[in-house]
């Protein structure tokens, strides 16, 4: 007879507690945003200007398709201020975090990333289940 293992619960199946202040932090550093097709349509719809007009002054063409530029401070292209022009709109990339696989993979990184991101860890409880739905792989 074969013992069939479960596997165990992750360390976050309670939920766990984020709240984005919008201080814009996360958008300062240098980073890579990935932005889809389906995305680039949105970002230029929202902003009201042509496709090929946001490809030109917003994004970066890459072997596997766009990114958001980087200013010369290192910080998005998008921001303004501590605010993110195109928040309604903003990329799957930015909308999941900071639900992402390696922040969660344990408490130690997410405390981790807490230092650098001050809505970890407040505001509203999110449950398993909406952080899974949430979740960038
Ligand atoms: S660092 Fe955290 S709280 Fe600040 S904008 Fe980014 S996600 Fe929001
Ligand atoms: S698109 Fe907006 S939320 Fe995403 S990194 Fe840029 S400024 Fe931040």
């Amino acid at each position: 007879m074969h013992c069939i293992k479960q596997k165990p619960e992750p360390w976050y199946s309670d939920g766990l507690r984020f709240e984005c202040i919008q201080c814009g932090r996360c958008c300062r550093g240098p980073g890579i945003v990935w932005i889809s097709p389906e995305e680039c349509s949105a970002i230029a719809e929202f902003l009201a200007l042509p496709q090929d007009v946001l490809i030109g002054e917003y994004l970066l063409e890459c072997e596997h398709g766009f990114v958001l530029r980087d200013r010369l401070d290192m910080g998005c292209v998008m921001l303004d201020g501590d605010r993110c022009i195109i928040y309604p709109a903003r990329p799957l990339q930015c909308r999941s975090y900071p639900f992402w696989a390696e922040i969660l993979e344990s408490r130690d990184a997410w405390l981790s990333e807490a230092s650098r991101c001050p809505g970890i860890n407040r505001g509203r409880l999110w449950s398993f289940r909406e952080i899974r739905g949430r979740m960038l792989k």
